[in-house]
């Protein structure tokens, strides 16, 4: 496993930061979903961005979802992530294509259009804590930095990258994630804006081979950098065939009656990762008197 989070402070602790490499992840989804290169790019930079808030958790068994319900032909995309370093997700249309965008880029915001990004965090208290914000661009790494700035109150530097090769595969992926705490003073602000402004495209120093560490490195010069943990990502699925059998149940019996009077098998999909479980007419007589 290539793909990994580095989380670090710097200014004493007057800034937060993340980032991570996550080329083996977004290729995992892209082959399990069979995303179009603009659908892999935008699925990929929301991995990614899920994979560091992820690790912004302190618990055992907190969950982050990032959902984006837009009215784009994408048609929505959602990514969960732990605070181990697995993530999974999915886009509502993987198949959308669409031509290169003004700056002959994929076009990641014309395939969102416009709608709303949600941030929602099980934390495993009574209600899970939930954020919603507008997108702005659906280029994702700026929806996150008003998501923070207007959601959170936390103002934040978002930035995240996807790059393919010729077949389209996934070359290289990742992303930064920096946050000023209220305490920070004018000076380190001031340093740090400049550093933003300084530095290349993630997708350059990506390509380039900057590791995360090195990325950080850059972005926050001169800030007294320190490097705190580094935790493994994976694409990873918690699916199994009683979880999904659960959701047949909870279709309703007259839905099951009329699979079963088709008197085919029924093979249902797990969203996140596509893996297919195979429901016999055995399966779904048994499953029918669990229903309601
Ligand atoms: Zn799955």
């Amino acid at each position: 496993m290539n793909d990994y989070i580095v989380r670090a402070t710097a200014a004493k602790g007057q800034i937060r930061a993340f980032a991570v490499t996550s080329a083996e992840t977004v290729e995992t989804a892209r082959r399990a979903h069979d995303t179009s290169p603009v659908v892999t790019a935008a699925l990929g930079r929301l991995l990614s961005a899920g994979a560091m808030m992820g690790a912004m958790m302190k618990g055992e068994d907190d969950l982050l979802t990032l959902q984006i319900q837009c009215d784009g032909p994408i048609g929505g995309l959602v990514v969960t992530a732990d605070s181990h370093g697995h993530v999974k997700g999915y886009a509502n249309h993987p198949e959308v294509m669409l031509p290169p965008n003004a700056r002959g880029k994929l076009d990641v915001g014309g395939a969102l259009g416009h709608g709303i990004l949600s941030v929602i965090r099980d934390l495993g208290m009574k209600e899970p804590y939930a954020g919603q914000t507008e997108l702005q661009t659906g280029e994702i790494a700026e929806d996150l930095t008003y998501y923070f700035a207007s959601s959170e109150q936390t103002p934040s530097s978002v930035g995240l990258g996807v790059l393919m090769n010729r077949d389209n595969t996934v070359r290289c992926a990742g992303g930064f994630l920096i946050q000023l705490m209220p305490f920070a003073e004018e000076e380190v602000i001031e340093k740090l804006e400049k550093n933003l402004a300084g530095i290349d495209s993630v997708t350059a120093c990506l390509d380039r081979g900057d590791t995360p560490e090195q990325l950080l490195e850059k972005l926050l010069e001169g800030l007294e950098l320190e490097f705190q943990e580094k935790t493994g990502l994976q694409f990873f699925c918690n699916c199994s065939r009683e979880r999904v059998e659960k959701a047949v149940v909870s279709i309703g019996k007259k839905e099951i009656a009329e699979m079963i009077q088709e008197g085919k098998p029924v093979e249902v999909k797990c969203h996140f990762c596509n893996k297919a479980y195979e429901f016999s007419m055995e399966d779904l007589k048994r499953i029918i008197k669990r229903s309601r």
